[in-house]
């Protein structure tokens, strides 16, 4: 079974990428299966590597949107890609806005080799 790590890679990791282009939400979501069932509303992807992103467990201790205060926030910004989707977009055709910023980022961390297992946000 996919542990809540790996799915926190598989839905928000993608450190290659130097070029994002405007398909780059409609593939990547497909290609990492958050269009199984359902387009998932809004998504994160990480263009940094592992290592710089598994550190922010090591930074700002700050409270999570779901209250659990489990998050930490970013010392620095990082490059991200926010892939929402578009309205009257519907199931399975998901279409998505794809944009590209430079931002502190929220992330859910887990004791247990402080694992990433969530995205809570950019500020
Ligand atoms: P994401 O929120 O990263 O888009 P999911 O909602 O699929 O992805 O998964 C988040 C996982 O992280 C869930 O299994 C949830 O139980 C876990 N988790 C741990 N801590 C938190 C937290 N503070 N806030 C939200 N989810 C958390």
């Amino acid at each position: 079974k996919e542990s809540r790590a790996e799915k926190f890679q598989r839905q928000h990791m993608d450190p290659d990428t130097s070029t994002v282009t405007a398909s780059y939400c409609n593939e990547m979501m497909k290609r990492r299966n958050m269009m199984v069932g359902q387009c998932k509303p809004v998504n994160t992807f990480i263009h940094e590597p592992l290592h710089k992103v598994r550190a922010i467990c090591f930074q700002g201790n700050v409270r999570c949107k779901n209250g659990q205060s489990n998050c930490h926030q970013s010392s620095s910004k990082m490059r991200i890609t926010d892939c929402r989707l578009k309205k009257g977009s519907k199931y399975p055709k998901c279409d998505y806005e794809t944009q590209q910023l430079q931002k502190s980022i929220i992330v859910a961390c887990e004791c247990v080799q402080y694992e990433i297992v969530h995205f809570d946000g950019s500020v």
